[in-house]
């Protein structure tokens, strides 16, 4: 059996912030990755906090040539709201942002196996796929938005009428590709809403959170985004180039609002096995970034798992409090009425309130 210090399973922004801050801190961490290259389902917005951790993990924001994003458009029904941004954030893909925290992972000495999934966990022994299993001092879950066998996030958290998050990458015609320059849009819509962002390479990135009950009414992924383009016009003009061929990623019961507030001794749990922050806020790469980095601060400071994590819950509370309020309004046939009521200030205030401290 392998033995590690410290084991860190899962390698998107929560895993590779722990194991870069670790390996700073003189312990040796052991990464293992499933996935060898991460392109996981996101919204792809980096927020200007989110920026700064990038920057704090030794990776240049400006060598990821993101598209910068000053302001957020805001679709609820006929009418679009503008606001600024508190300072600028970027449009990046995930395999972009994920294969460079990896490489900065790497050059600090992190050793990571990738192409590996665990498969359980047990008592600070991880068996994986293979069947082989490492022995660890201290674990740190960051499998984001997959549960691990053991440790899965409580049913009760998805609610009577789950949210599945749905993602496509189409390439903008240019007319398209214009009105999303330096903007992020949000179109609201019954049990739902949508983001989408230019990205790095040109490609817009729509990802939509949605109740169950729509795509159950709908049928399938792609008839449900033909309902909604018909539905919301503006919304409708971004998907023009949608067609049966296009690949549409999908992920099921998304746990928004979860916090984990209790410890368990010699395991810290990361990013969205942490805590899940409805999207809309744009801040879940900001809560793994800072989970990761502050637990493994707490790890080499002596702190251990179960007093970190129920301090680490107090501290995404007020985020997670006003993500979760915004997201009522936002999925509430009332969005459109309620949203016209928002001076743009207000909005400007809402997304400086839902980062991550
Ligand atoms: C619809 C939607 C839109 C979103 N949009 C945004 C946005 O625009 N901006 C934003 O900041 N946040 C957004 N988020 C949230 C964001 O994607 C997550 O909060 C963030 O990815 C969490 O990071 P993580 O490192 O915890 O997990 P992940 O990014 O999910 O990474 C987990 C890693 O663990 C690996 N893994 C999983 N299981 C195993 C295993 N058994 N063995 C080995 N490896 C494993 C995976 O391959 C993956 O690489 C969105 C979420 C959803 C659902």
């Amino acid at each position: 059996m392998r033995r590690t210090a410290a084991l860190i399973i899962g390698g998107g922004p929560a895993g590779c912030a722990a194991a870069i801050t670790l390996a700073r801190g003189g312990v040796a961490p052991l990464l293992v990755e499933r996935q060898p290259a991460g392109d996981a389902l996101c919204g792809g917005f980096v927020s200007w906090r989110t920026v700064a951790r990038i920057a704090e993990l030794g990776v240049d924001p400006a060598s990821l040539g993101g598209h910068r994003v000053d302001g957020v458009a805001l679709f609820a029904g006929r009418r679009v709201h503008r606001a600024r941004l508190p300072a600028p954030a970027m449009g990046l893909s995930r395999r972009r942002l994920d294969t460079e925290l990896r490489a900065a992972a790497a050059r600090v000495g992190v050793t990571c196996l990738s192409g590996v999934a665990v498969r359980s966990l047990d008592a600070g022994i991880a068996t994986l796929a293979d069947g082989a299993t490492i022995a660890a001092d201290t674990l740190f879950l960051a499998t984001g938005k997959h549960d691990l066998r053991g440790h899965a996030r409580p049913a009760a958290a998805r609610g009577d009428d789950p949210t599945l998050g749905l993602r496509l990458r189409l390439h903008p015609p240019r007319d398209v590709a214009a009105a999303l320059a330096g903007q992020i849009e949000l179109h609201l819509f019954d049990r739902g809403y949508a983001g989408i962002v230019a990205q790095e390479d040109g490609s817009a990135n729509i990802c939509l959170a949605v109740h169950r009950s729509r795509l159950h009414a709908a049928g399938t992924p792609l008839a449900l985004l033909e309902t909604l383009a018909r539905e919301h016009p503006a919304l409708g003009a971004r998907l023009a180039g949608l067609d049966a061929t296009a690949t549409i990623d999908a992920i099921a019961n998304v746990p928004y609002g979860w916090r984990q507030r209790d410890g368990t001794p010699g395991l810290y749990r990361l990013g969205d096995q942490a805590a899940v922050i409805p999207s809309l806020a744009g801040e879940g790469m900001g809560i793994a970034l800072a989970s990761g980095i502050d637990a493994a601060r707490a790890h080499l400071a002596g702190e251990c798992a179960s007093r970190w994590q129920p301090r680490f819950a107090r501290r995404v509370a007020r985020p997670m409090a006003v993500a979760g309020a915004a997201r009522r309004v936002a999925e509430s046939r009332w969005s459109s009425p309620l949203v016209a009521l928002l001076p743009p200030r207000l909005i400007q205030v809402m997304a400086a309130v839902t980062r991550v401290g």
